[in-house]
């Protein structure tokens, strides 16, 4: 195996995968000989089937298998070395995670993946084809369950002791059909085939109780006892899911839960004689795991979800208290063996939890316990909108968690005796306005309990996820913690994972940088891309850089025929926008420019236009109108403007069905741009916005979350940034915003508008999109799109104009790209490590 150091002409038309691994990965100290004979042995022994048949199926969990082989070998020395050094614990309590597909980040990881690739080229098989086989993990909605997944490859690969804690839903995220232009939800039946990567751990599992009352009782030691007598008990089975560091030689895991009912072995039912009334209720225990809602940023409040929330919680803390207690006794010790990141508001359950197993079962008294819980918790917070701020209903509450009802109670008179004599000062209305605002409990027609405020409570840290939604937490949203509690909010922006957004889905790029700077080590310490930013002057890497781009959008081009049919001009300028469909990314505005553009291209058919491929993908909540609304709006622009001869070759629309982490894999790395066009103040961070620029995309977008400290770094002259910031649209609705007042002055914009609601992409279906319009003019047009529809047409052109300058072009691209070190998950997590788990990385 001594030629792997061939060197590999990146500029030749096989600019490979594989290319890159054989310069600059050389192999582990396995090789394809032993790849190949353990993918046969788990081809007949684990899946009884014939290796003489060259089936992808076959060759695909062969190796998966073979690749699990190793990885647990290095799962199983991690966790000895943790528990032998006695190393404090992170846990990531999460309620969705995004791992999407395993085997070529497992590869990537282990240092295999030119091994496996040699072995499966010497059985006739081409290993990104096998890749086909897999399904994506897609237990999360978006970017709060793909930023836990990049967290917890960036604990493994910084060696933190970390856990990922959630749910194994049967059923994660759907999948996006487009029939007639609109989204049609099918079940993702991920767990249909086998699960090379899960470890099923039936014989561990955990009680869960619900419901039921508290039984108040005296001890022979004169203590008040609570015990909570539950109604129903349901089993949480754990699954665990491997998740390696880059080349470190450690993995960590993600546990995920299955509920599973306790009724089978219930022989009451037997006797009784209600056998199928007995498996029903297994069935509706089971319930609990079965589906992910499909919602984010709106959150409903209903019984199965606050069951689900419960589940996970329960269970996790009794794994995190149980690993504990082997090698400690005092529990005021907790907190420096044990730190609880939540993941939002979505397990704040986890507070009174914890202080029920403490106070009721361990019999610690209340003082010691609240302080061990403070040390412990630390919140993340993702949002500021109000309608996806959760609060639960006490009724509801209370008959799911009596117990834990009583226990915020106490926690919130507690509190609120701790404001009143903090604030003892103020005037007694003042007083009680901020003991009102500040409470847990929300009081009114129906009381709820706010999870926000548990969580900031029960917590030592709470962060937000980039500068600017820090500063609003810090001067509205938690305006009053902020002043109660000086410095607990802090801000960790987020990052994404170089392994999976540079290495897995461009390795093209990967191997021009890598080649360049002669080295690797960029996939570890991102920070050291900034070595390419002197050859954005070199014509010769320019040259190269836009080679690797073309291909890319090659790959993509023959991906979207293939998928969808679709024929797109790979001369084009390829502009993205994929995330989920919510009004406040404001996809609607793009669709506007869309239209602009079109009615340019039919006034002047010489219109000399920069020619355009406008994509765009992303899943709507399957009850939010509005946003299913904008799908088919999009697939009616794109079908009028895709068969209209005057501007074929210059605009050409798609939407793509289905987006997930598979498909952005492919997306990203072709964009030339990206759009992140969210109204300012709205967008907390964005993790889009970043693997973006990281492939070499340039940025159209609005001052708004983590994109305002990219402009930072990356230089706004190297971005098109445009519209109101968050202070200006702050300052727009004070002085009463009139959406009117845009459509009356511009003509343009008018006639889009007018064109929309006229039916024009809707003939067929009158009044079709007059919601849409509807929302932007009497409906107040919340997000303020007409106010920034000028600026962002403007900013456009100027795109426009640019592209005709390719060298320019490419030098920014690549200045984007060195810049961007900063936005790596390792550094995120590091700064969580330092400043909130109190953990010494070497
Ligand atoms: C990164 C990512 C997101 C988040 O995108 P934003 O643009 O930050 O909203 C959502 N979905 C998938 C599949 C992703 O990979």
């Amino acid at each position: 195996m001594a030629d792997w150091k061939k060197k590999v002409d990146i500029t030749s038309p096989d600019i490979s995968a594989e290319g890159f691994q054989w310069r600059y990965c050389p192999p582990a100290e396995d090789d394809p000989e032993a790849l190949k004979a353990d993918a046969i042995r788990h081809i007949v022994s684990t899946l009884g089937s014939d290796y003489a048949r060259k089936k992808k199926y076959n060759y695909y969990y062969g190796l998966a298998l073979a690749v699990r082989d190793r990885l647990v070998e290095q799962w199983l020395t991690t966790q000895r070395s943790y528990y032998d050094e006695e190393a404090k614990r992170v846990y990531y309590l999460s309620l969705e995670y995004l791992p999407g597909k395993s085997l070529v980040n497992n590869l990537i990881c282990l240092g295999l993946y030119h091994a496996a690739y040699r072995a499966m080229a010497d059985f006739g098989l081409n290993l990104e084809d096998l890749t086909e086989v897999e399904w994506d993990a897609g237990l999360g909605n978006g970017g709060l369950g793909r930023l836990a997944s990049c967290y917890l490859d960036s604990m493994a690969t910084l060696g933190v002791p970390g856990y990922g804690y959630g749910i194994r839903y049967d059923y994660g995220m759907f999948n996006q059909v487009i029939e007639n232009g609109a989204q049609v939800e099918k079940a993702d039946n991920w767990m249909r085939t086998f699960n090379p990567w899960e470890f099923d751990r039936g014989n561990s599992l955990v009680e869960v109780k619900f419901g039921g009352r508290v039984k108040r009782w005296v001890d022979e030691k004169g203590r008040l006892r609570n015990d909570w007598i539950p109604e129903d008990k349901v089993h949480a089975m754990p699954c665990d899911m491997l998740v390696p560091g880059y080349r470190n030689k450690k993995t960590i895991n993600m546990r995920l839960w299955s509920a599973r009912s306790d009724r089978e072995f219930d022989l009451n039912y037997f006797n009784t004689g209600d056998y199928v009334g007995a498996v029903e209720e297994k069935v509706r225990d089971e319930n609990i795991s079965k589906v992910l809602y499909p919602s984010e940023e709106v959150i409903q409040g209903r019984e199965l979800r606050l069951k689900q929330q419960y589940f996970f919680v329960a269970a996790s803390l009794h794994d995190i208290v149980r690993r504990f207690k082997k090698k400690n006794d005092d529990f005021r010790d907790f907190p420096d063996k044990v730190a609880i990141q939540l993941n939002d508001t979505h397990p704040a359950v986890a507070v009174p939890e914890l202080m029920r197993i403490l106070v009721d079962v361990e019999l610690v008294d209340w003082e010691t316990a609240w302080s061990v819980c403070e040390k412990t918790f630390a919140y993340t917070n993702h949002t500021i909108l109000p309608e996806a701020l959760e609060t639960w209903s006490v009724e509801l509450f209370g008959r799911v968690l009596p117990r834990h009802l009583e226990i915020i109670y106490e926690i919130n008179s507690r509190f609120l005796n701790f404001v009143e004599q903090h604030y003892a000062d103020l005037p007694r209305a003042e007083l009680d306005d901020r003991k009102r605002r500040l409470s847990l409990i929300a009081e009114g027609a129906e009381k709820r309990v706010r999870m926000a405020n548990l969580a900031i409570v029960g917590s030592h840290s709470v962060n937000g996820v980039a500068a600017l939604h820090t500063k609003i937490l810090k001067d509205s949203v938690f305006r009053d913690f902020d002043e109660l509690y000086p410095g607990k909010i802090n801000n960790k922006t987020n990052g994404v994972t170089p392994r999976r957004w540079l290495r897995q889905s461009n390795p093209r790029l990967t191997g021009l940088i890598g080649e360049t700077l002669n080295s690797e080590a960029f996939l570890r310490d991102l920070d050291l891309i900034k070595q390419i930013e002197p050859y954005a002057d070199d014509a010769e890497f320019r040259k190269r850089w836009a080679e690797v781009k073309r291909a890319n959008k090659e790959h993509l081009r023959d991906y979207l025929e293939r998928e969808m049919g679709a024929i797109v001009n790979i001369d084009s300028l390829f502009d993205v926008q994929v995330k989920r469909i919510h009004e406040y990314k404001r996809q609607l505005l793009n669709v506007l420019h869309v239209v602009t553009l079109f009615n340019r291209l039919i006034d002047d058919p010489g219109y000399d236009m920069t020619p355009r491929t406008v994509l765009f993908g992303g899943k709507a909540a399957p009850g939010y109108f509005m946003a299913k609304r904008i799908i088919r709006l999009i697939n009616a622009v794109a079908s009028v403007v895709n068969s209209e001869p005057r501007v074929s070759n210059k605009l050409t629309v798609h939407f793509m069905p289905n987006y997930r982490v598979s498909q952005a894999e492919v997306v990203i790395p072709a964009t030339e741009l990206s759009e992140q066009i969210s109204m300012a103040g709205m967008e907390a961070s964005g993790t889009g916005n970043m693997k973006f620029a990281i492939n070499g995309a340039l940025t159209i977008g609005t001052l708004d979350g983590a994109t305002i400290e990219m402009a930072d770094r990356i230089g706004k002259e190297n971005m098109f940034l445009f519209g109101h910031t968050a202070e200006g649209i702050e300052n727009l609705k004070r002085e009463g915003y009139n959406p009117w007042q845009y459509y009356e002055n511009d003509p343009e914009l008018r006639r889009v508008l007018d064109m929309i609601s006229g039916d024009f992409f809707s003939r067929y279906e009158p009044g079709l999109f007059q919601p849409l319009v509807q929302s932007l003019l009497s409906g107040g047009d919340r997000y303020c799109l007409l106010a920034d529809y000028r600026s962002y047409v403007d900013t456009q052109d100027e795109v426009a104009r640019l592209y005709h300058d390719q060298d320019e072009w490419n030098r920014r691209s690549i200045l984007n790209t060195a810049r961007m070190g900063f936005f790596s998950s390792d550094r995120s997590i590091a700064e969580y490590a330092r400043d909130i788990w109190g953990l010494q990385l070497d």
